[in-house]
């Protein structure tokens, strides 16, 4: 009997995803021999090529991170669903957009002008931007095209199940292979995941009062955090209460408050539930103590949707330039 073909690829993403598998440490020893890699050009020199030559549903499993954010991204994932009997949207940057969807906060045009001329650590003497296509003598050399929006994996093909985190923890993703490779999966469409918020497993869970009154809102580099407290009691903005549990909060460990990377747990909509937990617990006699209140939080997008923009609500912000 042949081995189970795994593919590993990545799109927009910081290559954590990637280093994830690698943290397995000795598991991957353990899985290596038992499976065959085809596909992980993080990792292997494995051309376009050598995928399309495949037979369709030849692989396995595809475990895809990152998001999707240009035309080479979409031709890729798109063969590697064709090639795939199972895909793993890998990591919160392909569930949920990650942090590169947060693009979706501005326009292409704006971010091409903020690249290429905005930055003072670009020198760009002739004025250029990168073209799709370029004839150079006899040769025609292309670059991806880039997409005005940032996508999630499911936005693009059908995905079969979803392992978030940024990037998933090497106990996630032992776990995900190991089911993947015994056929013990759950229901398509699952996340491979815990769906409790990770309030409750958070060592700091139970010093957090029955009911909170926040009157301030603090920063986490403008204060000296209590290391044992949890962290919405003492006025610092902390999304484990719309966060998925599953990380071991390195974060809390670390004291410095959760700030969602896990993405939503039950579905939904993570910034909406963690402005619905705030509205619960801040404290103003009135309309204008809470529109004070909520002013210190400078950046309320990227504070409640940081790992989750491309798949949220919001989803994209148009620009009067569009
Ligand atoms: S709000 Fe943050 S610190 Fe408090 S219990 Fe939840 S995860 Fe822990
Ligand atoms: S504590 Fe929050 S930000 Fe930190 S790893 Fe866990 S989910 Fe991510």
């Amino acid at each position: 009997m042949s081995k189970p073909k795994i593919a590993i690829s990545w799109n927009s993403s910081c290559g954590g995803c990637d280093e994830s598998i690698v943290d397995i440490e000795e598991k991957l020893l353990d899985i290596a021999p038992l499976v065959e890699f085809v596909f992980w050009p993080c990792a292997m020199d494995f051309k376009y090529e050598d995928l399309e030559k495949l037979p369709d549903n030849e692989i396995t499993v595809s475990l895809i991170n990152g998001a999707i954010s240009n035309s080479e991204q979409e031709r890729v994932v798109t063969l590697l669903r064709k090639k795939s009997q199972i895909i793993v949207a890998f990591g919160s940057c392909a569930c949920l957009g990650g942090i590169p969807s947060l693009a979706n906060l501005t326009c292409l045009g704006k971010i091409i002008i903020g690249s290429y001329f905005g930055s003072s650590t670009v020198e760009n003497q002739a004025d250029e931007v990168p073209v799709s296509e370029h004839q150079e003598g006899e040769y025609k050399l292309t670059l991806p095209v880039l997409r005005d929006t940032v996508s999630t994996l499911d936005m693009i093909i059908d995905v079969d199940y979803y392992l978030p985190g940024c990037p998933p923890t090497a106990q996630m993703v032992a776990g995900a292979l190991e089911a993947i490779l015994t056929g013990k999966l759950p229901a398509k469409g699952s996340v491979l995941a815990s769906d409790k918020s990770l309030c409750a497993s958070c060592s700091r869970n139970e010093t957090k009062p029955e009911s909170i009154e926040i009157k301030e809102i603090k920063r986490i580099h403008e204060v000296i955090a209590d290391p044992t407290l949890c962290f919405l009691a003492q006025g610092i903005l902390c999304l484990g209460p719309a966060t998925r549990d599953g990380c071991d909060y390195p974060c809390i460990k670390g004291n410095m408050p959760c700030t969602g990377c896990m993405g939503p747990f039950m579905g939904g909509d993570q910034g909406a539930k963690m402005i619905s937990s705030l509205g619960g617990i801040l404290s103003g006699e009135n309309e204008k103590d809470v529109d004070s209140i909520i002013s210190a939080i400078v950046d309320p997008a990227g504070t409640f949707y940081r790992y989750s923009i491309g798949a949220s609500l919001l989803g994209r912000k148009r620009t009067k330039d569009e």
